[in-house]
C-alpha cells in the first residue's frame, strides 16, 4: 500500500487540495537534513521554511503540483545557511524525477504538446527533458555495425536516410537528411566502420560518395529493387503516353492495364494473359514495352557479371527509337551506375525487409504529424519489444531427459565416434545429439537494431 497519497515514502503529506483540473499537495520531507552540505558538521540549527513547488506525475487525471515546505538550516560550524535537498526531485527543473522520467518516455509515444498540456509545463521543458532521455538512453543502446548495410530512404516530413542491418533486417540509424556530409560523419562515427563489407543502396549520389570516402574496404552494390523499380517505371510512362491518345471507349478496353502490365509474365493469371495479347495486338507499342520490361528484369537472372553484362547489351540493342525516351532513364541509370548495379552479380544482396520498410514508410507519413524528427527517430530505434538481440554465449538448453533403459550398453554411454552416432539404434531410436562443450560467458547481448517488421506491426497496431 502506498504510504500517502503521493506514493513518496520519503514525504509526508500535510494537506490535498483538488481542483477541477489540479491537485495541491502541501508536504514536507520526513527527516529534516543531518549535516552540513559545506562542511559536513551535524551542528544545525533550523533557519526557517520556504515553499517550493514541484511538479509531478499526473494523478486521477489531474495535474499534480506539490508545495513542498522545505527546510532552510544554519550550520554552527561554518556559519553558512542551505536549504535541505528534496528526495526524489529534480530540482533544477522543478519536477519528481520519476516525472522527468515519466515525460521522456511518453514523449516518443505523445506529442510534445499533449505531454505539456498533461502535466503542465510548457512545450520546451517537454523538449528538453526528452533531449535528454534520448541522449541517455543512446548511452546504452549500441547497436552492432552491419556487416551488410543497406543505406535507403524515409519520407518524415522530408527525406532522411535509413540505416539498415541487410542480414538482420533491421533498422540501424535515421538521419537528419541524406546529404553526404551527414552519411558520411555518421560513418565516421561507426565503430569498427572497417568490417563493413557491402553497402546496398538506392543511385544517390551523396550516399555513394560518402562510403566511398570513408569507408573504402566496403563494396557498393546498387539494390536490385531500385533498379528493376526504373524498368517499371518506365513501362508506366509508356501507358500513360499511349492512354493519353485513346478516347474514352478504348480506354475502357484497357481496364485494369495498369495492374497486369506491371505483372510478370509467369504471374499472370490466363484471363490476363488473354487481356494483354489483345492490347498487344491494338497497341503494339504497348506490347514492345512490356517485352521490353519484361527482358530488363531478365537481366537479374544472370549467374555472372559477363552474363549480367552480355545481356544487358543485347537488352539495350533491342531498345526501338520509339521507346527509347521512356527508358531513358532505365539506360542512363545502368551507364552511370554500371560497377555498382553489376556487383550485385558478385553479391547477389537482397534486402529481405524492402516491403516492411515500404509499410513503415506509408504508416509513418500518417502517424508521424505533430512529431519531432528527434522523436520520430527515436520511437522507431527505441521501440520496445522491437530489438533484435543475440546472446553471445549459447540458447539455454533444456535438462536433457535420461535416456530410456536399453539392453545392451547404451552406444552413447561412452565416446561415440562421429559416425555412428548418427545411426539409430535397435529399435530406431536417434542417440540424442552430442552436447556441445560449453563455456560459460558474461558477455552482453549483442543488439542488431530494430526489427522492421516488428516496428511495422507495433506501428500498425497503434502500440508505438
Ligand atoms: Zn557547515
Amino acid at each position: 500500500m502506498p504510504r500517502n497519497i503521493l506514493n513518496l515514502p520519503d514525504y509526508a503529506v500535510l494537506g490535498v487540495e483538488e481542483a477541477e483540473h489540479d491537485y495541491h499537495i502541501q508536504a514536507e520531507a520526513i527527516l529534516p537534513p543531518t549535516h552540513c552540505q559545506y562542511c559536513q558538521s551535524a551542528d544545525l540549527v533550523g533557519f526557517g521554511r520556504r515553499e517550493q513547488l514541484v511538479k509531478d506525475l499526473p494523478m486521477h487525471g489531474k495535474r499534480v503540483g506539490i508545495y513542498v515546505s522545505t527546510r532552510r538550516m544554519k550550520c554552527r560550524a561554518c556559519e553558512r545557511t542551505f536549504s535541505e535537498a528534496l528526495p526524489g526531485v529534480d530540482e533544477k527543473r522543478a519536477m519528481t524525477t520519476r516525472l522527468v522520467d515519466w515525460i521522456g518516455k511518453s514523449a516518443i509515444k505523445k506529442t510534445f504538446s499533449g505531454i505539456a498540456e498533461e502535466v503542465g509545463v510548457v512545450e520546451g521543458t517537454v523538449r528538453a527533458i526528452f533531449a535528454d532521455y534520448v541522449a541517455e538512453r543512446e548511452q546504452h543502446l549500441k547497436f552492432e555495425t552491419p556487416k551488410w548495410m543497406g543505406i535507403d530512404e524515409i519520407h518524415l516530413t522530408k527525406p532522411r536516410g535509413v540505416v539498415t542491418n541487410v542480414q538482420n533486417n533491421t533498422l540501424v540509424e535515421i538521419l537528419r537528411d541524406r546529404n553526404k556530409k551527414t552519411v558520411a560523419d555518421y560513418l565516421f562515427r561507426l565503430p569498427s566502420r572497417d568490417k563493413v563489407e557491402l553497402v546496398a543502396m538506392d543511385m544517390w549520389v551523396p550516399y555513394r560518395d560518402a562510403v566511398l570516402a570513408v569507408m573504402p574496404q566496403a563494396e557498393i552494390i546498387i539494390d536490385k529493387f531500385h533498379v528493376l523499380k526504373l524498368a517499371n517505371e518506365a513501362m508506366e510512362k509508356t501507358r500513360k503516353s499511349i492512354r493519353a491518345e485513346l478516347d474514352t471507349k478504348q480506354r475502357r478496353g484497357l481496364m485494369h492495364d495498369r495492374f497486369v502490365l506491371l505483372k510478370r509474365t509467369a504471374e499472370l493469371t490466363d484471363q490476363e494473359a488473354l487481356l494483354l495479347d489483345g492490347w498487344i495486338k491494338n497497341y503494339p507499342l504497348l506490347g514492345e514495352a512490356y517485352r521490353l520490361k519484361e527482358a530488363f528484369f531478365g537481366i537479374y537472372d544472370a549467374k555472372s557479371v559477363d552474363d549480367a553484362k552480355r545481356r544487358y547489351r543485347d537488352w539495350h540493342m533491342s531498345v526501338t527509337p520509339a521507346l527509347h525516351p521512356y527508358f531513358a532513364d532505365v539506360i542512363r541509370a545502368w551507364t552511370n551506375w554500371q560497377p555498382f548495379i553489376l556487383a550485385y552479380f558478385d553479391h547477389p544482396v537482397t534486402n529481405a525487409y524492402t516491403e516492411s520498410l515500404n509499410s513503415l514508410i506509408r504508416l509513418m507519413s500518417r502517424v508521424g504529424r505533430g512529431y519531432s524528427f528527434e522523436a520520430l527517430r527515436a520511437k522507431m530505434l527505441f521501440a520496445e519489444g522491437a530489438h533484435k538481440h543475440t546472446l553471445s554465449r549459447p540458447k539455454f538448453e533444456r535438462k536433457q531427459l535420461e535416456p530410456v533403459a536399453v539392453e545392451e550398453t547404451p552406444r552413447w554411454g561412452f565416446y561415440v565416434p562421429e559416425m555412428a552416432r548418427a545411426l539409430p539404434d535397435e529399435i530406431g531410436r536417434m542417440p540424442p545429439a552430442p552436447r556441445p562443450a560449453r563455456e560459460p560467458s558474461t558477455k552482453t547481448p549483442k543488439n542488431y537494431g530494430a526489427d522492421l517488421s516488428t516496428l511495422a506491426r507495433l506501428i500498425e497496431d497503434g502500440e508505438l
